[in-house]
């Protein structure tokens, strides 16, 4: 089985103006310095070219919350692919939970976000999973499945392998109720046999778990065989607890 780098990403949300996002990076840099791990960084667009030019020459990666899939149009307020390749920016969030639910990010969206950002050079960090409803219906599995075909379609399976899945079960974020381990496991491994029908390098595939992990879940969910790494909303604000999480992977 291919060797997977373990992928710790800091979703910081709406959170964190430029120079906090400065001195945040300053603080975190000394704490990881000797990391082999992928580390990413996910701040406001604002703060993207702040913490580029302060992390670089560090195991730190920056990557954008959200973008368009176009290049350039008349979409008020809306930021593209290339123009985050062009600040040094190398990976993008798309699909949050918080996008589908407040900003109506659809599943045809997706479609053509995810190979926009693969032309652009940026490697997606594609996010799915149910809400509590789905779970409690014996839905899981339907759900990531329709949202990974869905989300995927446009993309050649050849292609998977530059993509990160983070699997965020809906009911587990912000909300402090992680999944077990199992369950986090059980639905990472499932993502990862619906790639492997798709045709990807299924073993090659980084695939995360998010929803409320913190120091002290962190290491028995990284653990796991299909767990791969991390996307780290609430903890990810404090540079000491997110370099705890980097040290448990
Ligand atoms: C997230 O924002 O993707 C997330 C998982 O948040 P939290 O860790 O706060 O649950």
């Amino acid at each position: 089985m291919p060797d997977r780098t373990p992928y710790i990403a800091a979703n910081w949300k709406m959170h964190k103006t430029v120079a906090e996002a400065a001195a945040f990076v300053d603080a975190l840099l000394p704490r990881i310095a000797a990391t082999h791990h992928d580390v990413v960084i996910c701040p406001s667009y604002l703060a993207l070219n702040e913490v580029v030019e302060r992390s670089r020459g560090s195991a730190v990666r920056v990557a954008a919350q959200n973008m368009h899939e176009e290049q350039s149009g008349a979409f008020t307020g809306e930021v593209s692919a290339p123009m985050l390749a062009e600040l040094g920016v190398e990976a993008v969030v798309l699909g949050h939970s918080e996008r589908r639910q407040h900003f109506n990010e659809t599943d045809e969206a997706l479609a053509r976000k995810v190979p926009a950002a693969l032309a652009a050079g940026l490697e997606p960090i594609l996010c799915v999973g149910e809400s509590e409803e789905a779970r409690d219906a014996e839905q899981t599995e339907a759900v990531l499945e329709r949202q990974l075909q869905a989300d995927l379609a446009a993309v050649e399976s050849g292609a998977l392998a530059g993509i990160v899945i983070a699997y965020e079960p809906i009911w587990a974020i912000g909300t402090g109720r992680t999944a077990t381990p199992e369950q986090a496991q059980e639905a990472c491994a499932f993502i990862r046999d619906v790639l492997r029908e798709r045709g990807a390098v299924a073993d090659s595939v980084r695939i995360l778990y998010g929803g409320s992990v913190k120091p002290a879940n962190a290491a028995e969910l990284l653990a796991q065989p299909d767990i791969d790494g991390a996307l780290v909303g609430g903890a990810s604000l404090d540079p000491g607890e997110f370099a705890a999480i980097v040290d448990s992977a």
